[in-house]
Formats: C-alpha cells, structure tokens, sequence
C-alpha cells in the first residue's frame, strides 16, 4: 500500500495550481487538489479573464467615435451593462468547466472544499485527513483596502465583476495596473469617472518616461485627481461622498480601492508546519520555490514575486518536473514582459532607465512620441509612445516599452526577440511594416540623454 494518498496536494485550483496537477499527472503522479471558490483563480473568475472582455467593450464607445471621420455614422449606439455582464458571466462559466475538465480528464481527484495543513505531510478536509508525499501551496492573492472611516463603503476589483448596475459616477482609489485599467473601461462605458492616487504620476514601478505619458494620456479621458489622500467617506441614502485630506471632497455612486493585493494565506493551518511567511503574508520559498518544510512547495501570487497569471503557470510547472521527472530548471524572471490594459495599452519588457543606469549599466536610450495614422482622420487627440533601452557594451536591446494601441500583442514578440539577445543592430537590420506603429521599433536612430538614477 502506498505510503501517502497522493504524491502531490495541491491548495488551490488557479493558474498555477492546475498547471502543476496536469503536468505532474501527465509525469505518473498521483494528484489531488482542493479548492474551495471557483476553478481557474482569480485570473479567470475576477481579473485578467473578465477585464480584459470589458476592456474590449469599452474599446467600441472610441471606435464608433473614430469612425465619423472614416465616412460612418452610427446613430442610437447605446451600451447595456446587464448585457455585457450576462455574456461575461456565461464566458466565465464556460472556462471554469474547462479547468474542472482539465483537472478530471488527467484524473486529479478534486476536493470542493477549503484545506488546511494539520503537518508538513497532511492536509484536513471537511473532518478528513488527506496525507501526500509532497504538498504545493498555490492560494493565490485577495485584494486589500486600507481601513478608515467609511471604508466598509469601498468596493474591489472582485465586486466590481459583480455589480447588478453601472454606477452614473466612480471614484477609482489608486495608482496601479487595476486601477488605471478600470477608470479607461469605465470612463468609456459612461461612468464619470475619477481616479485618486496619493502619488504624482501613476503606475510606480514602470519605466519613469512611460509613467509620464501614459499620466499625460489617461488624463485626457478622466479626471485624475493626484497628490490626494482619502481621508473617510460618507454614505447618503447611498450618496457616497469621498473626502480628501485636502479637505476637498467628491459625491459619487460607487468608489473602488485598486490599492493592491496580499497573498491569500491566512487560515491555512501554516501554524502546524515549520512554514514561514513575509509580513504581507507572503510563503517565503527558496528558488526552487520549496518552503522551509522540504515537503511544501509554494508559487503564484502567494509568494509574492510577480503577480502575474503566466509567471504563476511557469512557477507551477517547474515544481512539478522538478518533483517527478528530476529535471530541475531555475525560473528565470529576466524579461518578463507584462501588459497594462488601460487605454492606450501599455506593454513592457526588461529593464526601466533608472534599472539599468542603477544597475550601472553604460546604455543608450531612443524614445518618440508618434501619432498614429488612424488619428489623422479619427481626429482623436491621442499619441502613441515607445522606448528602448541598449546597453552600450553589448549593444543589446535590454529594455523596450510602448503605450499605444495593443501594445501587449506587439511587446511579446519583441520579448523573444530579446530573449534570443537582439541587438540594437539586429533591430536595425530588419526591415519595417509600413505603415505600422510597431516599425518606430526598428526605425529608432536618435539618442536621448540619461535619467540620473536616484
Ligand atoms: P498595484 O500594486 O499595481 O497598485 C496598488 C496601488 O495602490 C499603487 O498605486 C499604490 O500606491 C496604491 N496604494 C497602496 N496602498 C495604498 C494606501 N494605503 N492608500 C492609497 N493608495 C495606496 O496593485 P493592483 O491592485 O493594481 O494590482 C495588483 C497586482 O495584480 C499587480 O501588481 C499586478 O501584478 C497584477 N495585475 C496585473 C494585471 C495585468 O497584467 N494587466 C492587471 C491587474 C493586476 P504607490 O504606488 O504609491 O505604492
């Protein structure tokens, strides 16, 4: 008889909770998972899946905009919330049979329910001791909201996927990828739209050139309200009213807190095991993402490395050949492209300026701003904006950012590109698709003097 019931336990059916079950499963093992809320994660159930569906709604209000000036008229287009919401619920639905699929059709055997660890090797389940060889921590991340008065108001990205209605008026709270993707979408939907971030310029962490335009840009469509700190907010017969700590205030039907998200890691039973976590709840693992248990594994947004659906399915992967067929690959987070869905989209691989001058790298940076040819007759007011980044010594291409339209599409090919070490040369060597905004990239001769780093 087996010494465990399962050779892999894995917490958590998300992205890469399910990518660790098949691809251990396909490898002989035997799986089981519990998850206790909706297959696929968040990703598919509350985030990447569904925003990017209200993204492309949103995209149509700019397009039967841009069309007047191609020759259309489009009169009585008008945008039904309900709708939307039905054919993305019916979508969600849809997917998450999949991964329930996925996870049958490789015979893991699935608990619907909440785990919790009672040792390094055992997980309890509704009463029931579940014992594997190996056990894989894939929870996933929860939005989080500071507390303050009135904040039992605020709303998160998870309910905002939720709501029955559009709200006339939206205060969005925040600087980040969530926050500046749901003030483009709900701007275009026809909710007044405000975003409030306690910064000068949005998205930190990107490339501060990048940061300057796309704040340029998402402050031709919505208000944005910077420097600002929430103080509390008020409730009048479902009158919200936000109020700053510069005393000034705004009244509005619904308010968001895009202000980040923590590993979903409390209420785990952790305290049984020798497991350690980071102050924001983070598993601490090593990089070959095993916790201070040699039988627990951890990935994804639990561990709190980057947040991103396909790092988490990388993460997940990784672990499980390593466990079950030896081979043992480092995870490289060098280059990860990412792609922020406000509009213009932005997309970005490697490093920032100040990354690499920091990083004492000896480089050459090209940026332009350009206006697409569609906006000559749309007449839109909206630019397009891209950079690269070379370290001089190499002449590699070592950081490449754009805002503009479909940015994340374009920005992943480039990402192999410099993978496989392109050069500023090779760039330049290759011929361009005309008319395109993708050929500014290889068309890029002018330099551009340094950022001083800080
Ligand atoms: P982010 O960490 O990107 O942004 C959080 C924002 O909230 C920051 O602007 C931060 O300000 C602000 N903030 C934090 N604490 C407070 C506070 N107490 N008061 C006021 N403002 C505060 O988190 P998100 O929630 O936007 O997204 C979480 C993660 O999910 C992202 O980092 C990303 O990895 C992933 N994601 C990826 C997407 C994609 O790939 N397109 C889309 C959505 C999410 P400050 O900058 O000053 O710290």
């Amino acid at each position: 008889m087996a010494e465990y019931d399962f050779d892999l336990f894995v917490i958590g059916a998300g992205s890469g909770g399910v990518r660790a079950c098949r691809i251990a499963a396909n490898l002989g093992a035997r799986v089981g998972v519990a998850e206790e809320r909706y297959f696929g994660g968040t990703c598919v159930n509350v985030g990447c899946v569904p925003k990017k569906l209200f993204s492309y709604a949103a995209h149509y209000r700019d397009d039967f905009q841009d069309s007047a000036g191609f020759g259309w008229s489009i009169q009585g287009a008008r945008f039904d919330w309900q709708k939307l919401k039905e054919n993305k619920d019916n979508e969600i639905n849809r997917l998450n049979g999949i991964y329930k699929a996925i996870l049958d059709n490789n015979n893991v055997t699935v608990f619907q329910s909440r785990a919790r660890f009672k040792s390094a090797h055992e997980v309890e389940i509704d009463g029931k001791v579940i014992t594997a060889k190996y056990i894989l921590i894939a929870v996933g991340g929860w939005p989080w909201a500071p507390e303050y008065e009135g904040s039992q108001y605020l709303l998160n990205s998870n309910d905002i996927f939720a709501m029955e209605s559009l709200p006339e008026s939206m205060v969005i709270i925040g600087g980040g990828y969530i926050a500046v993707e749901f003030a483009s979408i709900f701007t275009r939907l026809g909710c007044e739209t405000t975003l409030v971030y306690r910064g000068n310029k949005l998205l930190r962490g990107f490339d501060e050139d990048v940061r300057d335009f796309i704040t340029a840009e998402l402050g031709k469509d919505f208000t944005l309200k910077l420097d600002t700190d929430v103080k509390k907010i008020t409730n009048n017969n479902n009158q919200l009213t936000v109020h700053f700590k510069d005393e000034s205030q705004i009244e509005c039907q619904a308010v968001l807190s895009a202000t980040g998200r923590k590993p979903m890691t409390a209420d785990l039973g952790l305290e049984n095991t020798a497991i350690k976590t980071s102050k924001s709840g983070a598993i601490i693992v090593t990089d070959e993402f095993c916790t201070d248990e040699p039988s627990v594994y951890a990935v994804g947004d639990a561990i709190d490395r980057i947040a991103l659906t396909p790092v988490a399915l990388a993460e997940g992967q990784l672990v499980a050949r390593a466990l079950f067929s030896g081979e043992s690959r480092a995870m490289s987070y060098k280059n990860v492209p990412s792609a922020v869905f406000c509009h213009p989209n932005l997309g970005t691989v490697g490093l920032t300026e100040i990354e690499a001058v920091e990083a004492k790298l000896d480089v050459d940076v090209y940026m332009a701003s350009v206006r697409q040819l569609k906006h000559t007759l749309s007449g839109r007011n909206e630019m397009s904006f891209i950079k690269l980044i070379v370290d001089k010594v190499s002449d590699r291409v070592i950081g490449l950012h754009m805002a503009g339209p479909d940015a994340g599409e374009l920005v992943q090919g480039f990402a192999v590109a410099m993978n496989s070490g392109a050069t500023k040369a090779d760039f330049d060597n290759t011929i361009g698709i005309h008319p395109t905004l993708a050929e500014e990239f290889v068309t890029m001769r002018t330099k551009r003097k340094l950022h001083k780093a800080n």
